[in-house]
């Protein structure tokens, strides 16, 4: 899933700033489950708007905010409440506030900032695994991401800088090439670290990228 957190009221009230009216929109994906854009969120936001001398013209929690025709729809089942409004102060990754923007000509406010892809851990909690770069080298790592799990993005072993198993860059972290040697000595495959791992091809890391599927 998409991690984001809301950005501070401070800055959501400056951006809307030159408009009185505001429509919200939350996802009932993602952000529903980091509690940036959920239910929840958009009815705390609509309570700290209108103390914040805000008009709400109406607010709306879209299925999948990213989903663009869907988006498109559920905006205009809402025509008049967003027609009223000066701002759409979107509450949800930035691939659905973009979907917002492409779907209504209004002033689009975004309220989140989008961090990472994220496994999820336990409930509130969040980790990244994956940087989505388009070139994976988990079989070559033992299911452990040498791009992403590693501090550095190292391919062929660890760092000078690991101590006693933790990552220099952050000691609360395990190295992640401590771990990619512990699960392939375990399935005693360890062997395959001889081999050199070839550099990233950066070009598959491109943007922005689109996939079409043969039908
Ligand atoms: S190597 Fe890591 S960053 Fe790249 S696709 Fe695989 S898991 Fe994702
Ligand atoms: S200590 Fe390990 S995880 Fe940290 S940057 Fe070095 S190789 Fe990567």
């Amino acid at each position: 899933m998409i991690v984001s957190t809301q950005k501070p009221l401070e800055q959501i009230v400056a951006a809307l700033e030159g408009g009185q009216r505001v429509f919200i929109i939350g996802c009932a994906k993602c952000a529903t489950v980091c509690k940036s854009g959920g239910e929840e969120e958009v009815f705390r936001m609509q309570d700290a708007l209108t103390l914040a001398g805000k008009e709400i013209t109406g607010t709306i929690v879209i299925d999948e905010t990213c989903h663009m025709p869907r988006t498109a729809r559920d905006l205009r089942s809402r025509r008049e409440q967003v027609e009223e409004a000066d701002f759409l102060l979107v509450l949800s990754c930035g691939a659905g506030i973009q979907s917002v923007a492409e779907a209504s000509e209004k002033k689009v406010v975004a309220g989140t900032d989008s961090k990472f892809l994220g496994n999820i851990r336990r409930f509130g909690q969040f980790e990244q695994r994956c940087s989505l770069c388009g070139d994976c080298r988990l079989n070559d790592s033992g299911g452990v991401c040498p791009v992403t799990v590693c501090a550095k993005g190292l391919l062929n072993g660890p760092c000078g800088g690991m101590e006693e198993g933790f990552c220099e860059v952050d000691r609360n972290n395990r190295c992640a090439w401590v771990t990619i040697y512990e699960r392939l000595t375990a399935q005693e495959r360890v062997k395959q670290l001889d081999a050199i791992t070839p550099p990233r091809d950066f070009d598959l890391k491109r943007h922005p990228n689109t996939l079409k599927l043969e039908k």
